[in-house]
């Protein structure tokens, strides 16, 4: 089973919820795997005590010029649609930053002299805390290749054994790499406008990439049905409600998770997981 955990936007609980749901499940499973997908910003590490087990860097391959083969056609400035390849004169210049390693230039150049080289764009580590493995992904600083990272988090994994995903915020290119594939999506949201807001984009994607979904309302308040009137409409479930509360925020703010800070919450998150698993088997 993978369930990937997913917002519309950030800070709304998202890792919250992965590592309780992961922590909570090594109860009833022989191991549990969490997967730091928020390769940009990745923090499940700072609430786990892991034992390193190894890493391994991410490379992606961006052209290199032998200036002796090259006969100054222009043609993989021409082809490069992302104007990451000029010709200047008689030299070529290459701006690794902005070459998405599409191999066009490569493919289409006549004389050979371009080549791939690879560049690392990030790292995988992979580390155990009890029964729970943690793989994080780390994008390096200044590179945008995100979906290439979490991929490389994704291969990693033990397929059969239960896979919590802790995605990036958002809806964009990032998240759907995080989330495609996998069984289910817990969206976790806020009861506000912005969160509604962000939640529908959220909704949308996950229709198109065809993955099933349930909603945490998290600093849930009494009284506000912003969210429960959209799930009603929506025919979503509404799988779990983390009250706003200062002494959770005040444990994760401290690097506690919940189901540490506040034991009780363990079940309620068996529980989640077992709702997931009838929603997935409906
Ligand atoms: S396509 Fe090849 S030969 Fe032509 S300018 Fe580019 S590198 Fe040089
Ligand atoms: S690999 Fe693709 S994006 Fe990169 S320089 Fe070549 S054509 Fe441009």
């Amino acid at each position: 089973m993978k369930i990937s955990v997913a917002s519309g936007k950030g800070g709304t609980g998202k890792t919250l919820v992965a590592t309780s749901l992961a922590l909570s499940l090594i109860k009833n499973n022989p191991s549990v795997q969490l997967l730091d997908c928020d390769v940009e910003e990745p923090n499940v590490h700072l609430f786990l005590d892991q034992e390193p087990i190894n890493e391994t860097t991410v490379s992606l391959p961006i052209p290199k010029i032998n200036e002796d083969l090259c006969q100054h056609c222009g043609k993989c400035t021409e082809i490069c649609r992302f104007n990451a390849i000029t010709l200047l004169k008689d030299t070529i210049l290459i701006f690794p930053d902005v070459c998405h390693s599409c191999s066009a230039c490569w493919h289409f150049c006549p004389t050979g002299a371009l080549e791939p080289s690879p560049r690392e764009v990030g790292t995988v580590q992979i580390s155990q805390s009890g029964k729970l493995k943690l793989i994080t992904g780390r994008l390096n600083l200044g590179v945008h290749a995100s979906p290439p990272v979490i991929k490389a988090v994704r291969g990693a994994i033990d397929t059969d054994t239960v896979t919590i995903i802790d995605g990036p915020p958002g809806s964009s290119c990032p998240v759907m790499a995080a989330v495609e594939e996998t069984d289910y999506c817990i969206l976790v949201t806020e009861p506000t406008p912005f969160g509604l807001n962000d939640l529908s984009l959220a909704v949308e994607m996950l229709k198109v990439l065809n993955v099933p979904c349930g909603v945490i309302i998290n600093r849930d308040v009494p009284g506000n049905h912003l969210i429960d009137d959209y799930c009603q409409e929506k025919g979503l479930p509404i799988l779990l409600r983390i009250p706003l509360d200062t002494e959770i925020a005040r444990a994760y703010a401290k690097g506690i998770p919940l189901v540490k800070s506040s034991p009780v919450w363990t079940e309620k998150f068996i529980d989640l997981y077992q709702q997931v698993t009838q929603e997935v088997t409906k």
